[in-house]
């Protein structure tokens, strides 16, 4: 009897810690709570931006449907979809099917991504580049056959512009940077340029050497629009709604990254060595994000030291 009510309490516990284990804590589901919230803002004239869980997603609403930039991560599909048909109704009392004549994406990457196949039910044409779309089917792997929204893509050509609802939005690309098929996208009445990945603000970059970055050219991307396009406003990939000032700002965390790698690399330090010894106290404004580690000041310094040893 006493050895059934030993095994009784032991079994008991047990539970009760599988229970702990999937459950998560009220404060941590309240922080997966707020990481999956979403939160739309106007811009600039009828440009308005999806910020809140993945990239922020760019919209342009018309009378003839939206112009839609990028689809965040696929925990938030219903309620990206949920804001998006609000947005596509004339008005807030008048409820209308969704109508998405454009889809864009700024570059492969999952957390802009990953609704392409939600929102291409919506969509009349999607448009990327053409190493964006070589890299998005690569990632996808065996899963690419399964998804429609590929028969949809029409790739980016040279001097690509559409005009939709009275705006102007030119579609560019100039050369790899943070991946190897970035678009940015200029509102040329709303005077708004979204730059897709090619702009963390407040926080680390994600520089995805694999599939061919190029910092030292995403430097001089960042300088050439913010000449091309001194008093736009900027939705960057990440952060909040920014100006040009901004966006030089985190030229210049690449460029002192980029001079400084270099001459680590020069002096024959290794990547780690690189990574702690590399002073970047000027850059104490820029903080980690949610992905914590592994976006950091110094890794970035190791793709930078990877990309550097790679192009040696
Ligand atoms: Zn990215």
């Amino acid at each position: 009897m006493k050895n059934k009510s030993i095994m009784q309490v032991i079994l008991l516990s047990v539970l009760v810690c599988l229970v702990c284990l999937a459950s998560p804590s009220p404060a941590k589901a309240q922080k997966e709570k707020d990481d999956l919230a979403l939160t739309l803002q106007n811009v600039s004239g009828n440009v308005y931006c999806l910020e809140g869980a993945g990239g922020n997603v760019g919209i342009l609403k018309t009378a003839e449907g939206l112009l839609v930039i990028d689809s965040k991560i696929g925990q938030v599909t219903d309620a990206v979809l949920k804001e998006l048909t609000a947005l596509s109704a004339p008005s807030t009392l008048s409820a209308a099917p969704l109508k998405i004549k454009y889809l864009i994406n700024t570059h492969y990457h999952g957390d802009h991504t990953a609704n392409d196949e939600a929102l291409a039910k919506y969509a009349d044409t999607i448009i990327m580049h053409p190493n964006c779309k070589a890299s998005l089917i690569k990632s996808l792997k065996e899963k690419a056959a399964e998804k429609t929204f590929i028969s949809k893509i029409q790739t980016w050509k040279e001097g690509m512009v559409i005009n939709l609802g009275g705006e102007t939005v030119r579609l560019l690309y100039l050369n790899p940077a943070h991946t190897s098929g970035d678009l940015a996208v200029v509102f040329e009445k709303a005077r708004v340029l979204q730059t897709g990945d090619l702009f963390f603000n407040g926080m680390p970059a994600y520089i995805d050497v694999k599939d061919g970055s190029d910092t030292g050219n995403w430097v001089e991307t960042i300088e050439t629009l913010c000449r091309e396009y001194p008093d736009y406003k900027i939705i960057p990939g990440h952060g909040e709604a920014a100006t040009v000032k901004d966006y030089l700002a985190f030229a210049d965390y690449l460029k002192h990254l980029r001079k400084e790698t270099a001459a680590a690399i020069k002096a024959g330090k290794t990547r780690e060595q690189a990574m702690e010894s590399i002073n970047t106290d000027q850059f104490k404004q820029i903080k980690a994000n949610e992905l914590g580690n592994f976006m950091t000041i110094k890794t970035n310094i190791g793709w930078i030291y990877d990309e550097m040893a790679k192009k040696k």
